[in-house]
Formats: structure tokens, C-alpha cells, sequence
């Protein structure tokens, strides 16, 4: 039996859901949601958070290590995997106690429990049901695994980030951007490690020029890398791991990081039996994220698209305010900004170079480039790197790809630009503060409406 009718119930306490659940509440709905977990979900336990926090610890790393080029005398003893999981928990902890109270504010009906759709307006925990005139689900998605047994020294990102040790050789599968990110955090903790690629790039989603570039990067850090290269099997025992290729090679080390990718959490939930429409497990939703089944919505990494928090977040957002009526507008997929964290960091948002050219023809695209080597900023932090706008010709800044120490932090701006449309023209004259690497982002607009400061030609 229901005991109370709630405006949204909501399955899945992550990005999306609690945005959903945070916004609804916000909007005077009465809202219920399930978690089995925590509140806070991939990002904060799993995911975004802890993976930023050991990338910090990295950089710290480095830092000491490479203090003498500053003309500070440090030595780096040691990395102590107890201390940094401790620091890493820290911050999880703190913004988790942050969240439960937000919720606790809100008024929203928190529910700790294994949810599954019963109805197309319920859904059922421990035999209670929670009836709701509209249902968000927001389950979340897995780290995929091809069908390799996890276990012992093969493992994905949520046994790497419990890992109270260094191994001394790691192979990464998956050059996508936890394997870059993994990578990057262990090469700074002395790791030899080796990433299989199976496309012909790192983080083969981005501009090819920013692929390149962390390409050249990694080599520089002694980052060995197969691209190309697909993955046969992998046998492991007391002493390591050996990883064979299909072109009949293998590799061994201490551990294998398997980043291939995460898939769509949506099996025993009752998606199926009450009709949603899925793909490959996958929820599909038109452009307004409603499923067509009942008032049933879905957000987050069941739905086909970048898995992203943020994206997660908008959608939470976006539904909640459909349910109350307040039509906001839909989200353009192109415009969700995407950073990768290693060192040095990818940042972009918007189309490629080659998905501009593809869509407005090569006469109808400009292009400008301004490499961090100008940047009295970027020469500080002993950087390399550069920012790359893509135009529409006679048109806005349609794409910004940057690759450099602590770019992403640049990509607030870039968002805008790109979902502003702004025209190069109309940027050039705005002042960026000397000296920062955001000049670099000036720089690149003056030299994309043809009056480039700084440039040799
Ligand atoms: P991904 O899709 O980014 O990368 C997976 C990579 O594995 C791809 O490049 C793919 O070509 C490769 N691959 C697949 N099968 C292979 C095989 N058999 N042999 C060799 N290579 C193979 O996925 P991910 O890195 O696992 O990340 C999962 C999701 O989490 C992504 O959607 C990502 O956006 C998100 N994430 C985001 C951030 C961030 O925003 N900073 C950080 C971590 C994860």
C-alpha cells in the first residue's frame, strides 16, 4: 500500500538524481529519493572526487621532485598510499556530510534501499511503495569489463582507488580518460606504466591535435602507450599479470587497470517489464528526457550521451523544472564542457576541428592556435601546451580545445563562448588579466579575427 503520494520519487541518489531531487524540492514539490548506496553517487564516491584528490597528490609529487628547478632544495621520500587514501577520504567525507545535510534542508524524503520500478508512477523498496505523479530514474552506470574476471591484481577504478599500494609496472587498458588519468597519477608515483589503446589515439574523442599533444606529453613523462593495439586476455598469479594482444605480443606488470569504458546500471530494476524503452541497456528519452512511458523521466549515465557529472547535474536540474512546468530549454549535447585531469590537463567543449569541417564545409571554418610557449603564465609553471579555437567562417566560436597545466580551470570561459556563440570579433576587445594562462584564451580570439598580438608571422 502507498502511504504518501509524492510529486517526483526519484531512483538513484548520484549527480542526477540528487540535482533532480535538490531542484524539485527547491520548486515546492514533495519529493522521495532512493538510494542503496550513498548520496552523492560515482562522482563523489567513486569517480570525479577521489580520482582529483590522488591527481592532486600526484602533482604534489611531482612538484618535490622537480622542487630544484624553482630553486627550492626538497627531496621527495616517498609516497605513503595509507596518508594519501586518508587525504582522499577526507575530502569525500566532508563533501558527503555537506550533502546529506543539503537533502535533510530540503525537506526531501531521503529513502537508504534498493529501488525497483513496480509501476509507471511507483517504485518499491522493501516492499513499500512510493508512488510519485512523476519518476526520475537516475541509476548510474558500472565500469565495463569485456568479460574480464576482476579480482586479485586485475582491477577497474573502484579497486584502483582503494589500492593502499604502489605497484612498480601497471598496464592500463583503454586510453580513454580514466586510463589517461590512472596513468597520470601513477607515473607521478614512480609507476612504470603502459597504456593499450585499441583506436589510433589517446582520449580518442578529442580534436586529433589534442590527442597529439598529450601523445608527445606522455612520451616526454616515459608514459608508454600502444595505440592501435586490441586486447586478447590476460592470466595472472602471485607475482603479476600478463596481458596478451591480439597481434600475438603481451605485456607483464604488477597490476592491470581495466578502463574500458562504463555501461548503463539498469538490469533488475524493473525498466523492462513496465515498458521503458532501452538500447543496449541504455534508457532512451526524447530531447526533453522523458522516456514515453507514463510521467517516467531519466537523467544521467542511462542515458545515451557523454557520462559526465555535470551533465548529470543540468539534467537533474532540467527535469525537475519540466515536472513543475516550467519548460526550461533542452540541452545541446555539443555544449557540455569535457576535462580530462591528467597532466598536463585536456579541456574543450563544442565541435572538433573535423566536426566543424564536416558540418560547415572547409571554406566555412577558421581556426586559430596559440601555443602556452607566449604565455608568461604557462613559462612559470614551466608548461607546454596551447588553446585552439574552431569559427564558423564569418560566424561564432563553435569548438575551444586546450591542452597545458591546469587548463581545465579555463574552460568556464570557453563554455560560454561557445554556448554564447560568441564571435571572435566581439571577444577580442574584452581584457584578459595579466598574467594569466586565460590570456592565452584572448590571444586566441584576436588571432581568429585576424589581429593576433603576439604572433612571429
Ligand atoms: P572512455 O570511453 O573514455 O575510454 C575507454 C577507452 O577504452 C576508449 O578509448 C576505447 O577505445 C578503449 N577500449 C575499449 N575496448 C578496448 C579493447 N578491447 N582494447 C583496448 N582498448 C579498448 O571510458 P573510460 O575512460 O572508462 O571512462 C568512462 C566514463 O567516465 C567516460 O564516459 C568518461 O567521460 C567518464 N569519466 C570522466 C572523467 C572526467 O570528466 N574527467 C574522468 C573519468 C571518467
Amino acid at each position: 500500500m502507498s502511504e504518501t503520494v509524492f510529486d517526483i520519487v526519484i531512483l538513484g541518489g548520484g549527480s542526477g538524481g540528487y540535482a533532480a531531487a535538490l531542484r524539485g524540492a527547491q520548486l515546492g514539490m514533495k519529493v522521495a529519493l532512493i538510494e542503496a548506496d550513498k548520496v552523492g553517487g560515482t562522482c563523489l564516491h567513486k569517480g570525479c572526487i577521489p580520482t582529483k584528490a590522488l591527481l592532486h597528490a600526484a602533482e604534489v609529487a611531482d612538484l618535490t621532485r622537480e622542487s630544484e628547478q624553482y630553486g627550492v632544495n626538497a627531496t621527495l621520500e616517498g609516497i605513503d598510499m595509507v596518508k594519501v587514501n586518508a587525504y582522499k577520504d577526507q575530502v569525500i567525507s566532508r563533501l558527503h556530510k555537506g550533502l546529506q545535510g543539503l537533502v535533510g534542508h530540503h525537506n526531501i524524503t531521503y529513502v537508504a534501499g534498493w529501488g525497483t520500478l513496480v509501476a509507471p508512477d511507483a517504485v518499491e523498496v522493501d516492499g513499500t511503495r512510493y508512488q510519485g505523479r512523476a519518476v526520475v530514474l537516475a541509476s548510474g552506470s558500472f565500469a565495463r569489463t569485456l568479460g574480464i574476471d576482476i579480482g586479485g591484481r586485475v582491477m577497474t577504478s573502484d579497486q584502483a582507488l582503494q589500492m593502499d599500494w604502489i605497484p612498480s609496472r601497471a598496464i592500463v587498458l583503454g586510453g580513454g580518460v580514466i586510463g589517461v588519468e590512472f596513468a597520470s597519477v601513477w607515473r607521478s608515483f614512480g609507476v612504470d606504466v603502459t597504456i593499450v589503446e585499441a583506436l589510433p589515439h589517446l582520449v580518442p574523442n578529442e580534436d586529433e591535435a589534442l590527442s597529439k599533444a598529450l601523445e608527445r606529453a606522455f612520451r616526454k613523462r616515459k608514459i608508454a602507450f600502444k595505440l592501435g593495439a586490441r586486447f586478447a586476455g590476460v592470466q595472472q598469479d602471485d607475482n603479476g599479470v600478463v596481458v596478451s594482444l591480439e597481434d600475438g605480443s603481451t605485456l607483464s606488470a604488477d597490476v592491470l587497470l581495466v578502463a574500458v569504458g562504463r555501461g548503463p546500471a539498469t538490469k533488475d530494476l524493473g525498466y523492462e517489464a513496465q515498458g521503458i524503452p532501452m538500447d543496449r541497456g541504455f534508457v532512451l528519452t526524447n530531447e526533453r528526457l522523458h522516456t514515453g512511458v507514463g510521467n517516467i523521466y531519466a537523467v544521467g549515465d542511462i542515458v545515451p550521451g557523454l557520462q559526465l557529472a555535470h551533465r548529470g547535474f543540468q539534467q537533474g536540474i532540467f527535469v525537475a523544472e519540466e515536472i513543475a512546468g516550467l519548460q526550461p530549454a533542452a540541452i545541446v549535447e555539443s555544449g557540455i564542457p569535457r576535462v580530462t585531469y591528467c597532466d598536463p590537463e585536456v579541456a574543450s567543449v563544442g565541435l572538433t576541428e573535423a566536426q566543424a569541417r564536416e558540418k560547415y564545409g572547409d571554406d566555412g571554418v577558421r581556426v586559430s592556435e596559440v601555443n602556452l610557449a607566449a604565455n608568461g603564465k604557462s613559462g612559470i609553471l614551466k608548461t607546454a601546451g596551447f588553446i585552439k579555437l574552431v569559427g564558423q567562417k564569418d560566424g561564432p566560436i563553435v569548438g575551444v580545445h586546450m591542452i597545458g597545466a591546469r587548463l581545465g580551470e579555463q574552460i568556464g570561459e570557453a563554455q560560454l563562448l561557445v554556448n554564447w556563440e560568441a564571435w571572435p570579433e566581439d571577444v577580442a576587445p574584452l581584457i584578459h588579466a595579466h598574467p594569466t594562462q586565460n590570456e592565452a584564451m584572448g590571444e586566441a580570439a584576436l588571432a581568429l579575427a585576424g589581429k593576433p598580438l603576439h604572433a612571429h608571422n
